[in-house]
């Protein structure tokens, strides 16, 4: 009879254990459940800066005061006889069927150019504004507003693309105007706009258009803002 009151008892230490328990795993988990949401808030914030690296790795700042980096490198495809980053092309091909559709013909003139382009192009530039009556000086710094430096220029990352058709330039005044009406949808932004030459430090340039990604163009076409802005 003792023993069996003893296990008894003992059945109900058991038991108080076990409610112990339970009320510890409650309050456990009520903290745990604190710790949950924190490391969930961990999650968000951590899939938060990983989508801004990702953002930010895909907007790459280019320009006289942000060279590319020495070591940058670019995957690069054909088209439209043109070299342009692996990155852009569907978005671009995509683009392209859809201007055509409005009835506008997309025509690339340049995309891709390495560093010796760029410095062939700017010598040329200088040169004709030398030419012109400039002093070299002059001529240099005329010819920086609208070239950029070797290593500064967006071209040498693929991304960018100038859309005009020298054979056919009556084409160019409805391309542009498409392009800057529909352009974010794919990814592009106008990236030097008329009325941001005192932000962006390059003259207005209604051919020149940059990838930087869907989302990122269409906020930056809702903020109005241009990529040094956007960034900043
Ligand atoms: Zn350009």
């Amino acid at each position: 009879m003792k023993h069996k009151k003893r296990k008894k008892n003992h059945k109900f230490t058991k038991f108080l254990i076990l409610v112990t328990f339970i009320i510890m795993i409650i309050g456990l988990y009520k903290t745990g459940k604190i710790t949950t949401e924190v490391s969930a808030n961990a999650e968000e914030v951590n899939n938060v800066i990983e989508k801004e690296y990702e953002v930010e790795e895909e907007i790459l700042l280019v320009n006289k005061y942000n060279p590319l980096p020495e070591d940058y490198k670019v995957e690069l495809t054909e088209y439209d006889n043109h070299l342009v980053s692996k990155e852009i092309i569907d978005e671009l091909e995509k683009m392209y069927k859809d201007a055509k559709k409005d009835g506008v013909n997309l025509n690339i003139n340049t995309a891709y150019r390495d560093k010796k382009e760029q410095q062939e192009i700017l010598d040329r530039r200088i040169k004709l504004y030398a030419s012109e009556g400039l002093t070299q000086k002059e001529a240099k710094k005329k010819a920086l507003t609208e070239v950029q430096l070797p290593g500064c220029s967006e071209h040498e990352t693929g991304l960018a693309i100038d859309f005009s058709n020298p054979s056919k330039p009556e084409d160019n005044e409805p391309m542009w105007i498409w392009l800057e009406e529909n352009s974010y949808k794919y990814g592009f932004i106008l990236r030097y706009p008329k009325d941001k030459t005192e932000i962006t430090n390059v003259s207005n340039e209604d051919w020149h258009y940059r990838y930087v990604g869907k989302e990122t163009a269409k906020e930056m076409k809702e903020k109005n803002e241009c990529l040094e802005e956007y960034l900043a």
